[in-house]
């Protein structure tokens, strides 16, 4: 999983320079130069280069909607593939956690390794429409 950088303390109508980035979020100064490679916008007509807060704070809300994805109806996300994948012959086992919440267990479609995905007892329903459940003692 990517790292995640307090990207609060940075303020967005200042200028950084790469070493006040790297103390303010904590990484290394090669890192941010890293992100001015992937497109982070840098003022670089003369030394030292200055990123501005509003590109950082953009930059990463960027990153972090580019990280997420949807499990959809009946996916499950397996961190062999590191994707979301649908489970083997469409079945899973039910594990209740108490009355209202479990997990539902499942083997991945591409690796056949276990995948789990949390689940309200009342949204049953809705995956055993698409899944064939088997539901597990307490
Ligand atoms: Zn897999």
């Amino acid at each position: 999983m990517a790292r995640r950088y307090p990207i609060r303390k940075i303020k967005s109508h200042r200028a950084y320079t790469f070493e006040e980035v790297a103390d303010e979020l904590g990484c290394s100064i090669q890192t941010v130069r890293t992100w001015s490679k992937q497109g982070l916008s840098i003022i670089d007509d003369k030394k030292p280069y200055l990123a501005l807060g509003g590109d950082l704070k953009n930059f990463h809300a960027e990153r972090v909607a580019a990280r997420k994805f949807s499990l959809g109806d009946t996916g499950f996300l397996c961190t062999s593939c590191k994707t979301v994948r649908q489970p083997l012959g469409a079945m899973a086992d039910y594990i209740p956690l108490n009355d209202r919440r479990g997990y539902l267990e499942a083997l991945c479609c591409a690796c056949e390794r276990r995948m789990c995905r949390f689940v309200q007892a009342r949204d049953l329903n809705v995956f055993s429409a698409k899944l064939e459940i088997a539901v597990s003692a307490k």
